[in-house]
């Protein structure tokens, strides 16, 4: 299990995170959402070691502390994150920039490129293809594949849908909930609270940098407040 504990993260003088716990159970998919600015990234850069928790916070996997290692031991570990916006890289084939997934290992990762085909066939039939070619939703599926070739035990993916048609995050959507059914655990931010909760097991709301609630996916999405802020008029 991740655990977050008591998490700040400091910006200069500005506080961005201000002391947040959560839990992320094996197997679960689990959801942050909140508004433009609330600390969503912030928290998942954290959990990787991209940004630096302030004294006092804690980051446990399966019991070991996360905050002072570099961020390729935090990988080796488990956990990989599909950064808001994809990423990829623009010049590199399909196939080279799912392999570049894998560089942190030195094992077989034949079945792995096999395992990534078999959720994403469109990047299999294009795996010749210069990444930056790509359309916004194959690029993000190329950005989840990527990241998949850790072979992670948890899957951080920080706002999946951005910019994409509905259509298209409807897709992604529910390949991360059949990544999730084949034994990954999932932690998802998103704006897009509706599809976010719909999906997760967990949710948990962010605003200016503090949880201010949590539940299921199903209770916070008949939550009259969560309905207010962050589902429109429904
Ligand atoms: P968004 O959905 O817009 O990405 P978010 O919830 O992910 O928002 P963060 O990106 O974590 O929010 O930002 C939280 C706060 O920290 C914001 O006020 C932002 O301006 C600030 N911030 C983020 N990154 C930096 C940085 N590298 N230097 C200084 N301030 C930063």
């Amino acid at each position: 299990m991740l655990k977050i504990e008591n998490l700040r993260v400091n910006y200069g003088g500005i506080e961005a995170v201000k002391g947040i716990s959560f839990e992320v159970p094996d197997k679960s998919i689990v959801t942050l959402i909140g508004a433009n600015g609330a600390g969503k990234s912030t928290t998942l850069r954290s959990i990787v070691g991209l940004v630096k928790a302030a004294e006092g916070s804690s980051i446990t996997l399966d019991g070991d502390q996360l905050i002072g290692m570099d961020t390729p031991d935090i990988v080796k570990k488990g956990i990989s994150l599909v950064p808001e916006g994809r990423h990829v890289f623009p010049d590199m084939t399909v196939i080279e920039n799912i392999k570049i997934g894998a560089y942190l290992r030195n094992d077989s990762i034949e079945e792995d490129i096999k395992w990534v085909h078999s959720l994403f066939p469109r990047l299999k039939e294009r795996s010749w293809q210069l990444a930056g070619t790509l359309s916004g939703g194959e690029q993000q599926m190329l950005a989840v594949a990527r990241a998949l070739m850790s072979h992670p035990k948890i899957l951080m993916m920080d706002e999946p849908s951005l910019g994409l048609a509905p259509l298209i995050v409807k897709n992604i959507f529910s390949i991360i909930r059949e990544i999730n059914k084949q034994g990954v655990t999932v932690l998802l931010i998103e704006q897009n609270a509706n599809m976010a909760l719909h999906t997760a097991d967990i949710g948990y709301v962010l605003e200016t940098g503090k949880i201010t609630m949590h539940g299921s996916g199903k209770e916070l999405l008949a939550d009259e407040s969560v309905k207010a802020a962050y589902l429109g008029k429904s």
